[in-house]
């Protein structure tokens, strides 16, 4: 296994680094202050290939592979998380499932308008009643004279109510299976859908920037051939789905934590007490030290996982190491973004200092995509323990 990305994946790093530097950093603490979602630098990451890394060329991408998408990932989320999930949910949750699942006819209809950047799509797994348990999903979706009758609730869906959201993936129940359990099916719903409602933003903690809503169906119809993927498949999907997003996410939160690792540092050799630079006390030094290891460990985890999947390794193989990533990773971005503070002192709590947003973005991490409890429980189970 190598220890180094590739010379291109460094470049490219190099390109995301700079364009986020550029386009994001100088404006990021007003659009997080008054929640501006900036749909022209959607527009812009799309014209710098951000949205089509893993699309092949046909429908405008790039081919590429997991490892790209976590490098640009890990780069937008080291100067802003919540563009860095938006990115992340744009391909992870919007782009993958239809690149995947979709019949040719769905992806020449809706990915080149999602890879350039001029479309986002949202993925509705997630309702009021089940996050975790997301089996227990109690949307339903009827087949009446050639279409799906949607009804039933989703709830936290990213990029679902942008002013260039396309459409929303949603599971549903579509009958039940010989054994009495739910059929669990996907439907691509687009915006505007009659009987398709996207509620009032939440109001968030962090992630000032992502756009996160409740949905409504309600007798919501969408043509027959809107099924993505198999009929009674949509739940397995959604969860090999989430297994490439957990990797994204470990990506995500290495970018945070890398970014706390830096301005701790900066900080530390600048700021003096005492008479001498903060950097000079153990206390200080030893903290940013333990931060270098956590980001080391991190970034090795999350790659090594992004390779197994560019690799093409077994999907059981992929599933623990993405668990392994996404868990590692956030905590260790969650601590990280404790420590920063802690550095900065009473300037770390001031909104002017980036250390104070990244604080309140990172705590989602370890909840979205599945909760730090749920990868214990699929390491767990990994491991062949008979955990529930
Ligand atoms: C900002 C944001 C954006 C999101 N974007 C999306 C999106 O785009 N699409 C989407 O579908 N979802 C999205 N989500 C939803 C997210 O994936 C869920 O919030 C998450 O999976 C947890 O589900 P829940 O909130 O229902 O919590 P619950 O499942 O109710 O969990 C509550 C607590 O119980 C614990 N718990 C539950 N079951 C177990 C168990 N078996 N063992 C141990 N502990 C357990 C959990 O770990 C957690 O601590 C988003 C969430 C947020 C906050």
């Amino acid at each position: 296994m190598p220890f180094t990305l590739s010379e291109e994946h460094e470049s490219f790093r190099k390109v995301v680094r700079d364009f986020a530097e550029a386009e994001i950093a100088p404006h990021v603490e007003a659009w997080d202050r008054d929640a501006v979602f900036p749909v022209d630098v959607i527009g812009k990451m799309g014209e710098l290939g951000l949205f089509g890394l893993i699309v092949p060329e046909e429908y405008g991408g790039a081919g590429g592979d997991l490892t790209s998408l976590c490098v640009a990932i890990e780069e937008i989320g080291r100067v802003d998380q919540a563009l860095g999930i938006t990115l992340e949910a744009a391909v992870g949750l919007g782009i993958n499932p239809i690149n995947t699942y979709g019949t040719p006819e769905q992806k020449q209809r809706w990915l080149p308008d999602l890879v350039a950047g001029r479309a986002l799509a949202g993925f509705g797994l997630t309702e009021p009643e089940a996050g975790s348990d997301a089996g227990a999903t109690r949307t339903r979706a009827e087949l009446r004279d050639g279409a799906w009758v949607v009804n039933g609730a989703k709830a936290f869906i990213t990029n679902s109510g942008t002013p260039i959201t396309s459409l929303v993936t949603v599971t549903a129940r579509t009958g039940e299976a010989a054994d009495g359990t739910a059929e669990i099916s996907t439907i691509i719903v687009p915006s505007g859908t009659p009987g398709f409602t996207v509620e009032p933003a939440y109001r968030k903690l962090g992630w000032h920037i992502s756009d996160t809503h409740p949905l409504s169906f309600t007798d919501c119809r969408v043509p027959e051939e809107n099924l993505l993927g198999e009929r009674g498949r949509g739940f397995a999907q959604f969860l090999s789905i989430l297994d490439d997003g957990r990797i994204a996410i470990a990506a995500l939160a290495v970018g945070c934590a890398r970014a706390c690792l830096e301005m701790s540092v900066d900080y530390a050799l600048t700021r003096t007490a005492f008479g001498q630079p903060i950097g000079r006390k153990q206390g200080v030094a030893f903290q940013i030290a333990d931060m270098r290891v956590a980001v080391e460990a991190a970034t090795l985890l999350t790659y090594k996982a992004a390779w197994l999947k560019d690799e093409g390794r077994p999907a059981a193989e992929v599933k623990q190491a993405a668990a392994i990533a996404k868990l590692y990773a956030t905590e260790a971005a969650v601590s990280a973004t404790r420590t920063a503070t802690q550095v900065f002192g009473g300037y770390g709590f001031m909104e002017e200092y980036p250390v104070a947003r990244f604080y309140r973005d990172a705590k989602v991490l370890e909840i979205g995509e599945g909760t730090s409890e749920v990868q214990r429980l699929l390491i767990g189970r990994g491991l062949g323990l008979p955990v529930e």
